[in-house]
């Protein structure tokens, strides 16, 4: 398992940079972050949460042991639809909020054998991958809160700030 590093850490407002060769480091990163995801009971991670500034998703939005998928230099092609919905995320823990996210989303992305994939995802596995994808650009789900809920979430994100070590 590898250690998730918790808000404020500065390599989560860090964009990462993107993996220019597929080897032997980041095949066994992507394994870990496998099963550091499953561990934690997560349905995505990012490389920056690992502390690796690199550009590498895993994500599982149906939860499923071996449907997992990894990602690298993924970038969203095409956007549809709006939805609203309260999300979690491993380096935030105890926090929750509603963040609006394309409905639908086209997505490229290079895969661990060297080919790069184009495909579609929408609803929640859109959603997992749009969150997952932020954090490759520094961006945490709390940028994305609504006024309000920043507001009321101010003393958890505090108590986090203050165990931060
Ligand atoms: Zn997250």
């Amino acid at each position: 398992m590898l250690t998730i590093l918790k808000y404020p850490d500065p390599i989560l407002t860090k964009p990462a940079e993107p993996i220019l060769e597929i080897n032997d480091e980041i095949r066994q990163l992507a394994k870990e972050m496998i099963e550091t995801m499953y561990g934690s009971h997560g349905v995505g991670l990012a490389g920056p949460q690992v502390g690796v500034s690199k550009q590498i998703i895993v994500v599982n939005p149906d939860s499923e042991v071996g449907s997992e998928m990894v990602y690298l230099n993924p970038k969203i092609l095409k956007r549809k639809g709006r939805c609203l919905a309260e999300e979690g995320c491993l380096s935030f823990p105890g926090i929750y909020g509603n963040v609006t996210r394309a409905l639908w989303i086209e997505v490229s992305a290079l895969l661990l054998n060297g080919e790069t994939s184009i495909f579609t995802a929408e609803d929640f596995a859109a959603r997992v991958i749009q969150h997952e994808i932020d954090h490759l650009h520094g961006i945490t789900f709390i940028q994305k809160f609504q006024p309000a809920e920043k507001i009321t979430l101010t003393k958890s994100l505090r108590e986090l700030e203050e165990s931060y070590v």
